[in-house]
């Protein structure tokens, strides 16, 4: 008999220019029963980008009154917007047994950890300082001084990587999603997610 476990609620953060985005991209390919919390955000879509499927792209308004009446997980600005997990999807998701992934900033993460302490915090840590610059260069998407102050912020998120349950260094995208997909396995091993099991012995 299969019993059945309440979901895994992972974590993914870390600074921006990591490659955050294309690990949990590339570990939702691999692994087809991972699903994706969908975000709320006020900054506007760029191009391509898909109302409910990207982010729920919210005006300023809608958004307040979501965090008046509790509607989000977290919240958190980041670069001059508000971003917000939407609560309903994650608690839905956890009582049907759904494992989820939250890709958001680190004040967002640590909030998901004081609510939600069984939430699995991973975060994804550049090589090196080099290789961090290197990346953000080559995005080619940022002006000089952007890049200077997003490396300037990453030294101070680096220090925040120890509130965390893993550190996934990200020098290949492919060996940072097996080991995002050993976590999990590992995770469904703990006593804590094996409750049901355990019970079903009494
Ligand atoms: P972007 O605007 O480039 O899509 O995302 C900017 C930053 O916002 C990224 O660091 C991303 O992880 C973060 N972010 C996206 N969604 C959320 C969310 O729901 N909550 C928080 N706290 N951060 C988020």
């Amino acid at each position: 008999m299969k019993v059945k476990q309440k979901g895994l609620l992972l974590v993914l953060s870390g600074p921006s220019g990591v490659g955050k985005g294309t690990v949990c991209r590339a570990l939702l390919e691999n692994e087809p029963s991972l699903r994706l919390s969908v975000s709320a955000t006020t900054r506007s879509p760029r191009p391509g980008e898909i109302d409910g499927v990207d982010y729920f792209f919210l005006d300023d308004n809608v958004f307040r009154k979501m965090i008046a009446s509790g509607e989000l997980l977290e919240y958190a600005v980041v670069y001059n917007h508000l971003y917000g997990t939407p609560l309903p999807f994650v608690q839905e998701s956890l009582e049907n047994g759904q494992d989820i992934i939250l890709e958001i900033d680190i004040q967002g993460a640590l909030q998901v950890k004081e609510k939600y302490p069984q939430a699995i915090l991973i975060f994804i840590s550049p090589p090196s300082k080099g290789d961090l610059r290197k990346r953000l260069l080559s995005r080619g998407a940022d002006a000089r001084e952007v890049i200077e102050k997003r490396l300037c912020c990453a030294s101070g998120e680096m220090k925040l990587a120890d509130h965390y349950d893993y550190i996934v260094i990200n020098d290949q995208v492919k060996k940072a999603v097996e080991q995002v997909r050993s976590v999990i396995t590992a995770e469904k091993c703990r006593p804590h997610n094996l409750k049901p099991f355990l019970g079903s012995f009494d």
